[in-house]
């Protein structure tokens, strides 16, 4: 297995990164997801221009530009062989003595990706839907950076293993945020698909931008405002959406049966039209 670290492409053992970084120091540093499907990244310039937008937001340079990020990863993608899965890409503000207040300028940002093999297409849990729990959102005010700073997320995420369920849907002020690594949408009774607005308060899903387009083009009613918990359970649908996941159907809350207890035909839909669009390389 080959990784990239700062400019080389490394055997998995032999990339090493000092005591020292600020990302293990201080989660100091913002990270990207890509899917790779048929050996392509998937919607991979807007994935690209999130992260540049992470980086701004916290006053890292983008150490590289848009063309050299997709040769990077290119061939990393063709070194690893990788034809399904992922691609994980991390900017941290570098290394340095410890202190809070940023090194000087010119401190070199540690940048790494590697790739893992993963079913994002046939992964079997799409065609019987996942089992989701709710928990409290934990976590700090700017969550459209997509900080490395995972805490919160990770003790959602192990409060749904222990559950036996496969996400967990964060909530505040009764209204669902977002998954812990997903956005979470409802299909009302009525056939209007919902989900929250973007804001400070979630992650702009990449996933989610190009969901909310194929909906729009598939004709169906749109509303992007907050729901509650009580609304998730009396909706006839409900899905989340990740660059690993795709479209994934829930059938179950906080274990309530959602809809039929089966994908809905929206979900199903939606997670196809998506599927099409992965696979004509966009
Ligand atoms: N929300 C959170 C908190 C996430 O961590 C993720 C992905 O990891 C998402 C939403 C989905 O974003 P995307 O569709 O860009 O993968």
């Amino acid at each position: 297995r080959i990784v990239y670290l700062n400019g080389d492409f490394l055997p998995f053992d032999e990339a090493r990164v000092p005591i020292m970084d600020r990302g293990f120091l201080f989660a100091d540093g913002i990270y990207e997801v890509s899917a790779i499907l048929d050996g392509r990244l998937v919607d991979n310039e807007a994935h690209l221009a999130r992260l540049d937008r992470s980086l701004g937001e916290i006053d890292i340079a983008n150490p590289h530009t848009l063309g050299e990020w997709v040769a990077l990863q290119t061939e990393l993608v063709a070194r690893n062989g990788v034809a399904e899965g992922l691609v994980y890409m991390q900017v941290t503000r570098g290394v340095f003595e410890r202190d809070f207040a940023y090194p000087p300028a010119g401190t070199r940002p540690t940048v790494m990706m590697f790739t893992q093999e993963k079913t994002v297409a046939a992964n079997p849990l799409a065609a019987k839907g996942a089992r989701v729990i709710t928990v409290p959102d934990l976590r700090w005010k700017r969550r459209d950076i997509k900080s490395v700073a995972l805490l919160a997320q990770v003790l959602a995420k192990q409060q749904a293993a222990a559950a036996g369920v496969a996400e967990a849907w964060m909530v505040e002020d009764d209204a669902v945020t977002e998954g812990s690594s997903s956005t979470a949408f409802i299909v009302t009774a009525g056939g209007t698909l919902v989900t929250r607005p973007l804001s400070t308060a979630l992650l702009p899903g990449i996933t989610r931008q190009a969901v909310l387009r194929l909906a729009a083009e598939a004709g169906l009613a749109l509303e992007e405002r907050l729901f509650s918990v009580a609304e998730a359970l009396a909706a006839q649908e409900a899905f989340y959406t990740s660059a690993s996941a795709f479209v994934m159907p829930v059938v179950e809350l906080d274990g309530k049966t959602i809809g039929t207890g089966a994908p809905g035909p929206h979900t199903r839909r939606l997670r196809e039209l998506y599927l099409e669009l992965a696979r004509a390389g966009t």
